[in-house]
């Protein structure tokens, strides 16, 4: 198979791709993550180097939540991205679409 450079690959083939990524491959490809939280709306950047260096490089964000940053905020922060190629602003989720479980 020919490798192809992320950032030529499709969206299609980069969504189908995300919920098995590492955050060592994200890295890799040049992905763009954040977070945010669905209850007082504060988006993040997230640092993958700092994922790494906290989480390994093997750790994986679909489907996980972290702790809001915002003082006395209880809600669960979410992970969403950009993939490689897609215009800078636009967030795709990195998690089940709600209402699914599993
Ligand atoms: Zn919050």
């Amino acid at each position: 198979m020919a490798y192809k450079k992320p950032e030529r690959r499709s969206l299609g083939h980069h969504l189908g791709a995300a919920p098995h990524m590492t955050a060592a491959q994200f890295r890799r490809d040049h992905w763009t993550i954040s977070t945010r939280c669905p209850r007082c709306h504060l988006d993040c950047w997230v640092d993958l180097d700092v994922v790494i260096r906290l989480s390994g490089g093997e750790v994986k964000l679909w489907n996980r939540q972290a702790r809001c940053r915002r003082y006395g905020c209880p809600g669960r922060m979410v992970f969403l991205c950009t993939p490689p190629g897609e215009a800078a602003g636009a967030f795709w989720p990195l998690h089940d679409p709600e209402g699914r479980s599993g």
